[in-house]
Protein backbone atom coordinates (compact mmCIF):
# COMPACT_ATOMS: atom_id res chain seq x y z
CA UNK A 1 0.00 0.00 0.00
CA UNK A 2 1.57 3.94 -0.77
CA UNK A 3 2.32 5.74 2.22
CA UNK A 4 0.94 9.16 1.79
CA UNK A 5 3.78 11.53 0.75
CA UNK A 6 4.46 13.80 3.75
CA UNK A 7 3.22 17.70 2.77
CA UNK A 8 6.40 19.81 2.14
CA UNK A 9 8.19 21.41 4.99
CA UNK A 10 8.51 24.80 5.43
CA UNK A 11 10.94 25.05 8.53
CA UNK A 12 13.96 24.81 5.77
CA UNK A 13 15.44 24.14 2.16
CA UNK A 14 16.80 26.29 -0.57
CA UNK A 15 14.01 28.90 -0.75
CA UNK A 16 13.60 29.41 3.13
CA UNK A 17 17.60 28.93 4.21
CA UNK A 18 18.16 28.93 7.80
CA UNK A 19 19.55 31.98 9.15
CA UNK A 20 22.67 33.08 9.68
CA UNK A 21 22.85 36.33 10.27
CA UNK A 22 20.74 37.16 13.49
CA UNK A 23 19.56 40.95 13.76
CA UNK A 24 19.89 42.56 16.97
CA UNK A 25 22.63 40.20 18.20
CA UNK A 26 19.78 37.56 18.40
CA UNK A 27 18.18 35.97 21.35
CA UNK A 28 19.66 38.56 24.09
CA UNK A 29 18.75 41.43 22.29
CA UNK A 30 15.49 40.25 21.21
CA UNK A 31 14.53 39.69 25.12
CA UNK A 32 16.02 43.56 25.38
CA UNK A 33 14.11 45.24 22.86
CA UNK A 34 11.04 43.67 23.69
CA UNK A 35 11.28 44.49 27.24
CA UNK A 36 12.94 47.84 27.09
CA UNK A 37 9.88 49.13 24.49
CA UNK A 38 7.05 47.71 26.61
CA UNK A 39 8.84 49.47 29.90
CA UNK A 40 9.34 52.69 28.09
CA UNK A 41 5.25 52.43 26.99
CA UNK A 42 5.14 52.27 30.83
CA UNK A 43 7.34 54.72 31.90
CA UNK A 44 6.15 57.69 29.66
CA UNK A 45 2.61 56.75 30.82
CA UNK A 46 2.93 56.95 34.44
CA UNK A 47 5.27 59.32 34.83
CA UNK A 48 4.46 61.79 32.73
CA UNK A 49 0.30 61.81 32.56
CA UNK A 50 -2.53 64.62 33.83
CA UNK A 51 -2.13 63.85 37.76
CA UNK A 52 1.07 63.66 37.91
CA UNK A 53 3.05 66.00 35.42
CA UNK A 54 5.83 65.40 33.24
CA UNK A 55 8.70 65.46 36.15
CA UNK A 56 12.01 64.46 35.67
CA UNK A 57 14.65 63.32 37.12
CA UNK A 58 12.75 60.05 38.48
CA UNK A 59 13.48 60.62 41.77
CA UNK A 60 13.29 56.93 43.76
CA UNK A 61 9.96 57.83 45.19
CA UNK A 62 8.61 58.27 41.63
CA UNK A 63 10.40 55.00 40.44
CA UNK A 64 8.42 53.71 43.48
CA UNK A 65 5.25 55.18 42.04
CA UNK A 66 5.62 54.38 38.44
CA UNK A 67 6.62 50.30 39.48
CA UNK A 68 3.24 50.43 42.07
CA UNK A 69 1.10 51.91 38.84
CA UNK A 70 2.93 49.74 36.03
CA UNK A 71 1.55 46.59 38.20
CA UNK A 72 -2.14 47.81 39.76
CA UNK A 73 -2.94 45.64 36.71
CA UNK A 74 -6.71 46.32 37.03
CA UNK A 75 -6.26 50.01 37.26
CA UNK A 76 -5.89 49.43 33.13
CA UNK A 77 -7.58 46.40 32.56
CA UNK A 78 -10.70 47.29 30.83
CA UNK A 79 -13.00 45.21 28.66
CA UNK A 80 -14.64 48.23 27.39
CA UNK A 81 -11.05 49.33 25.82
CA UNK A 82 -10.27 45.38 24.40
CA UNK A 83 -13.57 45.74 22.84
CA UNK A 84 -13.35 49.21 21.32
CA UNK A 85 -9.26 48.17 19.93
CA UNK A 86 -11.29 45.04 18.76
CA UNK A 87 -13.60 46.84 17.01
CA UNK A 88 -10.75 49.48 15.29
CA UNK A 89 -9.26 46.87 13.98
CA UNK A 90 -12.54 44.90 12.54
CA UNK A 91 -13.25 47.93 11.06
CA UNK A 92 -10.93 48.55 9.14
CA UNK A 93 -10.01 44.66 7.76
CA UNK A 94 -13.89 45.60 6.18
CA UNK A 95 -13.07 48.80 4.78
CA UNK A 96 -9.67 46.44 3.47
CA UNK A 97 -12.42 43.98 1.78
CA UNK A 98 -15.22 46.60 0.70
CA UNK A 99 -13.42 49.78 -0.45
CA UNK A 100 -13.03 49.90 -4.03
CA UNK A 101 -9.26 49.64 -4.69
CA UNK A 102 -6.22 49.76 -7.27
CA UNK A 103 -4.35 46.64 -7.00
CA UNK A 104 -0.45 46.64 -7.41
CA UNK A 105 1.93 43.89 -7.29
CA UNK A 106 4.70 43.54 -5.17
CA UNK A 107 8.54 42.63 -5.72
CA UNK A 108 9.25 39.43 -7.46
CA UNK A 109 9.91 36.91 -4.25
CA UNK A 110 12.43 34.46 -3.87
CA UNK A 111 10.03 31.81 -4.96
CA UNK A 112 9.12 33.71 -8.46
CA UNK A 113 5.89 35.01 -6.46
CA UNK A 114 4.39 38.31 -7.26
CA UNK A 115 1.66 39.51 -4.23
CA UNK A 116 -1.10 41.80 -5.20
CA UNK A 117 -2.13 44.70 -2.33
CA UNK A 118 -5.27 46.50 -2.62
CA UNK A 119 -4.21 50.71 -2.91
CA UNK A 120 -7.41 51.93 -0.73
CA UNK A 121 -5.72 53.30 2.68
CA UNK A 122 -6.64 57.03 2.06
CA UNK A 123 -10.22 55.91 1.12
CA UNK A 124 -10.15 54.23 4.48
CA UNK A 125 -9.04 56.99 6.27
CA UNK A 126 -12.07 59.82 4.63
CA UNK A 127 -14.75 56.57 5.43
CA UNK A 128 -13.12 56.44 9.43
CA UNK A 129 -12.95 60.88 8.94
CA UNK A 130 -16.63 60.62 7.53
CA UNK A 131 -17.84 57.93 10.01
CA UNK A 132 -16.18 60.26 12.89
CA UNK A 133 -17.85 62.67 11.79
CA UNK A 134 -21.17 61.33 11.95
CA UNK A 135 -20.18 60.14 15.35
CA UNK A 136 -19.71 63.25 16.47
CA UNK A 137 -22.85 64.49 15.05
CA UNK A 138 -25.01 61.99 16.93
CA UNK A 139 -23.20 61.73 19.70
CA UNK A 140 -20.64 65.04 20.45
CA UNK A 141 -17.44 65.03 21.93
CA UNK A 142 -17.97 62.09 24.38
CA UNK A 143 -16.44 59.00 22.41
CA UNK A 144 -13.60 61.47 21.50
CA UNK A 145 -12.91 62.31 25.41
CA UNK A 146 -13.07 58.55 26.17
CA UNK A 147 -10.23 57.69 23.91
CA UNK A 148 -8.06 60.67 25.51
CA UNK A 149 -9.26 59.90 29.27
CA UNK A 150 -9.27 56.06 28.65
CA UNK A 151 -5.61 56.76 26.50
CA UNK A 152 -3.48 53.71 28.74
CA UNK A 153 -6.20 51.38 29.13
CA UNK A 154 -6.36 51.39 24.74
CA UNK A 155 -2.69 51.30 24.68
CA UNK A 156 -2.32 48.23 27.25
CA UNK A 157 -5.12 46.62 25.42
CA UNK A 158 -3.60 46.83 21.75
CA UNK A 159 -0.31 46.08 23.49
CA UNK A 160 -2.18 42.48 24.36
CA UNK A 161 -3.77 42.14 20.71
CA UNK A 162 -0.21 43.05 18.89
CA UNK A 163 1.65 40.10 21.18
CA UNK A 164 -1.73 37.84 20.37
CA UNK A 165 -1.50 38.72 16.70
CA UNK A 166 2.58 37.91 16.98
CA UNK A 167 1.94 34.45 18.61
CA UNK A 168 -0.53 33.42 15.99
CA UNK A 169 1.39 34.23 12.85
CA UNK A 170 4.52 32.59 14.96
CA UNK A 171 2.30 29.85 15.00
CA UNK A 172 0.85 30.36 11.31
CA UNK A 173 3.77 29.97 10.05
CA UNK A 174 4.75 26.35 10.82
CA UNK A 175 1.53 25.25 8.27
CA UNK A 176 2.60 23.37 5.55
CA UNK A 177 1.84 24.66 2.27
CA UNK A 178 -1.28 22.86 1.12
CA UNK A 179 -0.52 23.73 -2.69
CA UNK A 180 2.75 23.86 -4.24
CA UNK A 181 3.50 26.04 -7.67
CA UNK A 182 6.33 24.41 -9.53
CA UNK A 183 7.76 22.49 -6.43
CA UNK A 184 7.99 25.89 -4.35
CA UNK A 185 6.85 26.16 -0.79
CA UNK A 186 4.18 28.96 -0.97
CA UNK A 187 4.71 29.89 2.75
CA UNK A 188 7.66 32.60 2.28
CA UNK A 189 9.83 32.53 5.51
CA UNK A 190 12.14 36.22 5.91
CA UNK A 191 15.72 35.83 5.69
CA UNK A 192 16.35 36.41 8.81
CA UNK A 193 13.64 35.03 10.64
CA UNK A 194 14.95 31.11 10.77
CA UNK A 195 17.08 30.32 13.40
CA UNK A 196 15.18 27.72 14.89
CA UNK A 197 15.36 30.14 18.07
CA UNK A 198 11.83 30.67 19.09
CA UNK A 199 11.92 33.59 20.91
CA UNK A 200 14.34 34.93 18.35
CA UNK A 201 12.24 34.27 15.37
CA UNK A 202 8.68 35.10 17.28
CA UNK A 203 9.82 38.95 17.86
CA UNK A 204 11.81 39.33 13.93
CA UNK A 205 9.13 37.25 12.18
CA UNK A 206 9.64 34.18 10.83
CA UNK A 207 6.76 34.08 8.01
CA UNK A 208 7.63 37.15 5.48
CA UNK A 209 4.03 37.71 4.29
CA UNK A 210 1.65 35.83 6.44
CA UNK A 211 -1.65 36.33 4.50
CA UNK A 212 -5.18 35.02 5.51
CA UNK A 213 -7.22 34.79 2.69
CA UNK A 214 -6.15 38.04 0.55
CA UNK A 215 -5.63 40.05 3.55
CA UNK A 216 -2.21 40.44 4.06
CA UNK A 217 -1.23 41.29 7.46
CA UNK A 218 1.79 42.85 7.35
CA UNK A 219 0.91 45.05 4.73
CA UNK A 220 -2.81 46.06 6.65
CA UNK A 221 -0.66 46.47 10.06
CA UNK A 222 1.81 49.25 8.24
CA UNK A 223 -0.22 51.15 7.19
CA UNK A 224 -3.75 51.37 8.98
CA UNK A 225 -4.71 50.60 12.43
CA UNK A 226 -1.72 51.88 13.76
CA UNK A 227 -1.22 55.35 11.26
CA UNK A 228 -5.26 55.62 11.54
CA UNK A 229 -4.93 55.13 14.98
CA UNK A 230 -2.41 58.06 15.98
CA UNK A 231 -4.80 60.25 13.74
CA UNK A 232 -7.28 59.56 16.12
CA UNK A 233 -5.54 59.90 19.43
CA UNK A 234 -4.12 63.43 17.80
CA UNK A 235 -7.82 64.49 17.03
CA UNK A 236 -8.83 62.95 20.52
CA UNK A 237 -6.04 65.35 22.09
CA UNK A 238 -6.83 68.25 20.16
CA UNK A 239 -10.77 67.75 21.39
CA UNK A 240 -9.91 67.06 24.74
CA UNK A 241 -8.37 70.59 24.85
CA UNK A 242 -11.13 72.27 22.83
CA UNK A 243 -13.22 70.96 26.02
CA UNK A 244 -11.38 71.84 28.64
CA UNK A 245 -9.93 74.97 27.73
CA UNK A 246 -12.51 76.08 24.89
CA UNK A 247 -9.53 76.59 22.03
CA UNK A 248 -7.02 74.67 20.15
CA UNK A 249 -3.58 75.88 20.86
CA UNK A 250 -0.94 77.17 18.63
CA UNK A 251 1.26 74.55 19.98
CA UNK A 252 -1.32 71.98 19.43
CA UNK A 253 -2.11 72.80 16.06
CA UNK A 254 1.73 72.74 15.47
CA UNK A 255 2.23 69.37 17.22
CA UNK A 256 -0.86 67.78 15.16
CA UNK A 257 -1.66 69.38 11.60
CA UNK A 258 2.07 67.73 10.60
CA UNK A 259 1.45 64.45 12.33
CA UNK A 260 -1.72 64.00 10.62
CA UNK A 261 -0.16 65.28 7.20
CA UNK A 262 2.34 62.66 7.75
CA UNK A 263 0.15 60.00 7.62
CA UNK A 264 -1.85 61.38 4.86
CA UNK A 265 1.15 61.31 3.03
CA UNK A 266 2.17 58.00 3.74
CA UNK A 267 -1.19 56.87 3.05
CA UNK A 268 -1.02 59.21 -0.46
CA UNK A 269 2.08 56.84 -1.31
CA UNK A 270 1.17 53.62 -0.01
CA UNK A 271 2.38 51.53 -2.64
CA UNK A 272 5.62 53.10 -2.13
CA UNK A 273 5.45 51.04 0.87
CA UNK A 274 5.73 47.41 -0.81
CA UNK A 275 9.56 48.06 -1.87
CA UNK A 276 11.11 49.00 1.83
CA UNK A 277 12.43 46.46 3.73
CA UNK A 278 9.70 46.30 6.00
CA UNK A 279 7.57 44.89 3.64
CA UNK A 280 10.63 43.23 1.06
CA UNK A 281 12.73 41.78 3.62
CA UNK A 282 11.69 41.66 7.55
CA UNK A 283 9.29 39.17 8.90
CA UNK A 284 5.94 39.89 10.58
CA UNK A 285 6.75 39.35 14.29
CA UNK A 286 6.41 40.94 17.69
CA UNK A 287 8.63 43.80 15.89
CA UNK A 288 6.46 45.07 13.57
CA UNK A 289 2.91 43.76 15.08
CA UNK A 290 3.98 45.86 18.39
CA UNK A 291 5.82 48.74 16.68
CA UNK A 292 3.26 49.12 14.17
CA UNK A 293 -0.25 48.57 16.39
CA UNK A 294 1.15 50.28 19.41
CA UNK A 295 4.26 51.90 19.60
CA UNK A 296 3.68 54.14 16.82
CA UNK A 297 -0.26 55.21 17.56
CA UNK A 298 0.28 55.28 21.19
CA UNK A 299 3.82 56.46 21.43
CA UNK A 300 4.07 59.23 18.86
CA UNK A 301 1.08 60.90 20.13
CA UNK A 302 3.22 61.74 23.10
CA UNK A 303 3.05 65.35 22.29
CA UNK A 304 -0.24 65.97 21.53
CA UNK A 305 -1.12 64.17 25.26
CA UNK A 306 1.37 66.53 26.76
CA UNK A 307 -0.46 69.84 25.11
CA UNK A 308 -3.84 68.33 26.39
CA UNK A 309 -2.89 68.79 30.31
CA UNK A 310 -0.12 71.07 29.81
CA UNK A 311 -1.03 74.60 28.49
CA UNK A 312 1.81 76.09 26.80
CA UNK A 313 2.05 79.23 25.30
CA UNK A 314 4.27 80.09 21.99
CA UNK A 315 5.40 83.23 20.79
CA UNK A 316 4.39 84.00 17.65
CA UNK A 317 8.19 84.28 16.24
CA UNK A 318 8.31 80.81 17.67
CA UNK A 319 5.31 79.63 16.40
CA UNK A 320 6.41 80.78 12.75
CA UNK A 321 10.14 79.44 13.37
CA UNK A 322 8.48 76.07 13.89
CA UNK A 323 5.96 76.02 11.35
CA UNK A 324 8.48 77.35 8.63
CA UNK A 325 10.98 74.15 10.27
CA UNK A 326 8.05 71.80 9.77
CA UNK A 327 7.18 73.29 6.19
CA UNK A 328 11.14 73.05 5.28
CA UNK A 329 11.82 69.81 6.73
CA UNK A 330 8.43 68.09 4.81
CA UNK A 331 9.89 69.31 1.34
CA UNK A 332 13.10 67.91 2.04
CA UNK A 333 11.49 64.63 3.50
CA UNK A 334 9.24 64.46 0.62
CA UNK A 335 10.97 66.05 -2.56
CA UNK A 336 13.88 63.74 -1.87
CA UNK A 337 12.15 60.57 -1.55
CA UNK A 338 10.07 61.42 -4.94
CA UNK A 339 12.71 61.92 -6.92
CA UNK A 340 14.20 59.06 -5.71
CA UNK A 341 10.18 57.02 -6.50
CA UNK A 342 10.40 58.40 -10.01
CA UNK A 343 13.84 57.35 -10.64
CA UNK A 344 13.18 54.15 -9.42
CA UNK A 345 10.02 53.80 -11.22
CA UNK A 346 11.24 55.72 -14.82
CA UNK A 347 15.06 56.26 -14.47
CA UNK A 348 14.03 57.48 -18.79
CA UNK A 349 11.86 60.09 -17.15
CA UNK A 350 12.35 63.13 -19.37
CA UNK A 351 11.47 65.28 -16.21
CA UNK A 352 14.90 63.64 -14.33
CA UNK A 353 17.12 64.51 -17.32
CA UNK A 354 19.02 67.01 -15.83
CA UNK A 355 20.32 64.30 -13.20
CA UNK A 356 23.11 62.41 -12.83
CA UNK A 357 23.70 58.83 -12.10
CA UNK A 358 25.99 56.03 -12.38
CA UNK A 359 25.51 53.09 -13.84
CA UNK A 360 26.39 49.72 -11.49
CA UNK A 361 27.19 46.08 -12.58
CA UNK A 362 23.79 45.11 -11.12
CA UNK A 363 22.10 46.84 -14.20
CA UNK A 364 20.55 49.44 -11.62
CA UNK A 365 21.35 53.05 -11.91
CA UNK A 366 22.36 55.08 -8.46
CA UNK A 367 21.92 58.87 -8.72
CA UNK A 368 24.80 61.16 -8.02
CA UNK A 369 23.25 64.57 -8.12
CA UNK A 370 19.95 66.23 -7.01
CA UNK A 371 18.99 65.33 -3.42
CA UNK A 372 21.09 62.30 -3.60
CA UNK A 373 23.98 63.95 -4.83
CA UNK A 374 23.77 66.02 -1.42
CA UNK A 375 23.94 63.21 0.81
CA UNK A 376 23.20 59.17 1.10
CA UNK A 377 20.14 59.91 3.18
CA UNK A 378 18.87 63.41 2.84
CA UNK A 379 15.40 61.86 3.29
CA UNK A 380 16.30 60.88 6.85
CA UNK A 381 17.39 64.16 7.87
CA UNK A 382 14.55 66.08 6.20
CA UNK A 383 12.03 63.54 8.24
CA UNK A 384 13.60 63.78 11.75
CA UNK A 385 13.93 67.10 11.53
CA UNK A 386 10.27 67.25 10.66
CA UNK A 387 9.59 65.32 13.89
CA UNK A 388 11.86 67.61 15.88
CA UNK A 389 9.52 70.43 15.06
CA UNK A 390 6.30 68.71 16.54
CA UNK A 391 8.48 67.91 19.43
CA UNK A 392 9.58 71.54 20.12
CA UNK A 393 5.61 72.92 19.64
CA UNK A 394 5.81 71.44 23.50
CA UNK A 395 8.08 74.34 24.73
CA UNK A 396 10.74 73.31 27.34
CA UNK A 397 9.57 72.52 30.70
CA UNK A 398 10.29 68.66 30.69
CA UNK A 399 12.53 66.50 27.99
CA UNK A 400 10.15 63.49 28.14
CA UNK A 401 8.25 65.33 25.11
CA UNK A 402 11.11 65.13 22.90
CA UNK A 403 11.25 61.46 23.36
CA UNK A 404 9.90 60.95 19.62
CA UNK A 405 13.19 63.14 18.46
CA UNK A 406 15.48 61.16 20.22
CA UNK A 407 13.82 57.56 19.31
CA UNK A 408 13.80 58.39 15.83
CA UNK A 409 17.35 59.77 15.67
CA UNK A 410 18.17 56.04 17.05
CA UNK A 411 15.88 54.48 14.22
CA UNK A 412 17.30 56.27 11.45
CA UNK A 413 20.68 56.00 12.17
CA UNK A 414 20.15 52.16 12.82
CA UNK A 415 18.09 51.44 9.67
CA UNK A 416 20.70 53.57 7.67
CA UNK A 417 23.15 51.22 8.56
CA UNK A 418 21.46 48.20 7.80
CA UNK A 419 20.54 49.71 4.54
CA UNK A 420 23.84 50.37 3.94
CA UNK A 421 25.10 47.01 4.37
CA UNK A 422 22.46 46.00 2.20
CA UNK A 423 23.22 48.68 -1.03
CA UNK A 424 27.23 47.49 -0.39
CA UNK A 425 26.29 43.78 -0.63
CA UNK A 426 24.45 44.97 -3.47
CA UNK A 427 26.48 47.30 -5.80
CA UNK A 428 29.79 46.04 -3.88
CA UNK A 429 32.54 48.37 -5.79
CA UNK A 430 29.96 50.36 -7.19
CA UNK A 431 28.72 51.60 -3.96
CA UNK A 432 32.33 52.12 -2.50
CA UNK A 433 32.41 54.60 -5.99
CA UNK A 434 29.27 56.26 -4.99
CA UNK A 435 30.12 56.85 -1.46
CA UNK A 436 33.38 58.50 -2.94
CA UNK A 437 31.22 60.63 -5.08
CA UNK A 438 28.29 61.43 -2.75
CA UNK A 439 30.43 61.45 0.84
CA UNK A 440 28.11 62.43 3.38
CA UNK A 441 25.54 60.35 4.76
CA UNK A 442 23.18 62.94 6.21
CA UNK A 443 24.12 66.48 6.18
CA UNK A 444 26.05 67.67 3.19
CA UNK A 445 29.63 69.26 4.70
CA UNK A 446 28.80 68.05 7.78
CA UNK A 447 28.40 64.02 8.08
P1 LIG B 1 15.03 54.87 1.34
O1 LIG B 1 13.91 55.59 0.67
O2 LIG B 1 16.08 55.70 1.96
O3 LIG B 1 15.67 53.94 0.24
C1 LIG B 1 16.91 53.30 0.34
C2 LIG B 1 17.12 52.56 -0.97
O4 LIG B 1 17.16 53.51 -2.05
C3 LIG B 1 18.44 51.82 -1.05
O5 LIG B 1 18.35 50.56 -0.45
C4 LIG B 1 18.63 51.73 -2.54
O6 LIG B 1 17.78 50.68 -3.03
C5 LIG B 1 18.04 53.03 -3.07
N1 LIG B 1 19.07 54.06 -3.23
C6 LIG B 1 20.02 54.43 -2.36
N2 LIG B 1 20.77 55.43 -2.84
C7 LIG B 1 20.28 55.67 -4.08
C8 LIG B 1 20.64 56.61 -5.10
N3 LIG B 1 21.65 57.45 -4.96
N4 LIG B 1 19.92 56.58 -6.25
C9 LIG B 1 18.88 55.74 -6.41
N5 LIG B 1 18.51 54.85 -5.49
C10 LIG B 1 19.18 54.82 -4.33
O7 LIG B 1 14.45 53.77 2.33
P2 LIG B 1 13.54 53.74 3.61
O8 LIG B 1 12.42 52.80 3.32
O9 LIG B 1 14.42 53.43 4.78
O10 LIG B 1 12.95 55.22 3.82
C11 LIG B 1 11.86 55.78 3.11
C12 LIG B 1 11.30 56.97 3.91
O11 LIG B 1 10.54 56.46 5.01
C13 LIG B 1 12.39 57.85 4.50
O12 LIG B 1 12.08 59.20 4.29
C14 LIG B 1 12.37 57.54 5.98
O13 LIG B 1 12.69 58.69 6.73
C15 LIG B 1 10.91 57.12 6.19
N6 LIG B 1 10.76 56.21 7.34
C16 LIG B 1 9.93 56.58 8.37
C17 LIG B 1 9.75 55.78 9.48
C18 LIG B 1 8.85 56.21 10.60
O14 LIG B 1 8.71 55.46 11.58
N7 LIG B 1 8.23 57.37 10.53
C19 LIG B 1 10.43 54.48 9.58
C20 LIG B 1 11.27 54.19 8.46
C21 LIG B 1 11.42 55.01 7.39
P3 LIG B 1 17.91 50.04 -4.50
O15 LIG B 1 19.15 50.57 -5.12
O16 LIG B 1 17.97 48.57 -4.23
O17 LIG B 1 16.68 50.46 -5.22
Amino acid sequence: MATPSKPPSTSSGPLNPKTTHREFFGFPGAVAVMTTTVAVLYTWYFSCNERDGCQLPLTFDRWKHIIASATDFHAYFNTQALKYVAMWWAWLAVLYFILPARTVQGVVLRNGQRLKYPISGLTSLLVTALTATAVYAQNGLGPFLWIAEHFFELAFASLVFSTLLAVFVYLFSFRHSSVERENKPVVMLALAGNSSNPVYDFFIGRELNPRLGSLDIKYFCELRPGIMGWVLLNVSFALKQYAQQGCVSAAMWLAIVPQIAYCIDTLLFEDKVLTTMDITTDGFGWMLAFGDLTWVPFMYSLQARYLSFTPVHLSTEYTVFIALLSLCSFLVFRLSNSQKNAFRTNPNDPNLKHLKFITTKSGSRLLVSGWWGMARHVNYTGDWMYGLAQCLATGFDTPMTYFFSAYFLVLLVHRNYRDECKCREKYGSDWVTYCKMVPYMFIPYLI
